[in-house]
């Protein structure tokens, strides 16, 4: 069957057509998640609504203590980004190990959370940024938080006639560092068997003052681990710490067996990989390993 395809140039005119068409239409952006499921016959879209002529939906706007990156921003985008070199460093991370360069030059920051799949790399550290996922239909705008959006696999807090305009979050504070380390099959070109995303904030006597920590493809989807979080709050990050701080991730998250790798190698993962992104954060405040 001939599939109908639309190129609206606005939000509006996008979540019209959306809303017209119901359950039968899809969305594409970058097309890197959508295509191969039609391909693989799990999607069946009779109407597709392209994204990619809506101006101004790519934009990363830093100003004010706020970061806001569009829907429709590449990950090749964020990843050449220069404040995002500079003070981001988990965001280059996760951007820059989707795919390859054909991948990361089309796929998108909305397609990657609007297909929810517990290992999409950007997952973890938006999550460990708090970040606010911005909505567009025909009954007007409104926020989510991302820890809220992400609801399975495949399943999202959005409503089918929604776009995805733009995520946001605030910059970190002073004296925090970001770290996002991948665990695949293989070096590139792979999907995270496990994805940790730490932030740490510092005090000046060295304490941890804030520690966040997220998990991807370790749970039905990707999980902050406020267990964790707790117990490094107002604590001397030593590598007894660290290591207590993997243990009770482990135990936290829910891991499935797959063909990638089973829930005990996975949880193995966590409980190592916590510790290491951690660690690499308070090296990146003070230039030294705990
Ligand atoms: C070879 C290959 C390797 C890959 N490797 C990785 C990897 O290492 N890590 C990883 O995380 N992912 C990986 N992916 C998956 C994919 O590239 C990413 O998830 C990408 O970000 C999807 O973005 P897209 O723009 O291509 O989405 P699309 O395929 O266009 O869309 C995906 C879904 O989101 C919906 N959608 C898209 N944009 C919006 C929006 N703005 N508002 C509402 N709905 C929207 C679509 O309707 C569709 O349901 C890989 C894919 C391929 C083909």
């Amino acid at each position: 069957m001939a599939i109908e395809y639309f190129e609206p140039t606005s939000v509006a005119e996008a979540a019209a057509l959306a809303a017209r068409f119901g359950a039968s239409a899809s969305f594409i952006a970058g097309g890197t998640d959508l295509v191969i499921q039609m391909r693989r016959g799990l999607r069946h879209p009779a109407q597709l609504i392209d994204l990619q002529r809506i101006a101004g939906l790519d934009a990363i706007a830093i100003a004010g203590g706020q970061i806001r990156i569009g829907g429709l921003t590449r990950h090749r985008a964020i990843e050449r980004h220069p404040y995002f070199r500079a003070s981001l460093h988990a965001l280059v991370e996760s951007a820059e190990v989707i795919g390859g360069f054909q991948v990361r030059n089309v796929g998108t920051v909305g397609g990657n959370l609007c297909n929810a799949s517990p290992a999409a790399d950007l997952s973890p550290i938006l999550l460990v940024l708090d970040a606010t996922v911005h909505l567009a239909g025909t009954g007007g705008e409104r926020t989510l938080p991302l820890a809220d959006f992400l609801q399975g696999p495949g399943r999202t807090g959005r409503a089918p006639d929604e776009l995805l305009t733009a995520v946001s979050c605030a910059v970190p504070p002073p004296a925090s560092a970001t770290a996002f380390i991948k665990q695949g099959r293989r070096a590139a070109m792979e999907i995270s068997v496990v994805g940790v995303a730490a932030l740490v904030t510092l005090a000046a006597d060295g304490r941890c003052l804030d520690a966040r920590i997220a998990v991807g493809a370790a749970a039905p989807q990707a999980l902050r681990m406020p267990a964790v979080e707790s117990v490094l709050r107002g604590a001397a990050l030593s590598e007894a710490a660290l290591a207590e701080a993997g243990r009770i991730a482990a135990a936290a998250c829910a891991p499935l067996s797959d063909v990638r790798a089973s829930a005990a190698y996975r949880r193995h993962l966590v409980r190592v990989l916590v510790p290491r992104a951690l660690r690499r954060c308070v090296q990146r405040v003070t230039g030294v390993t705990p």
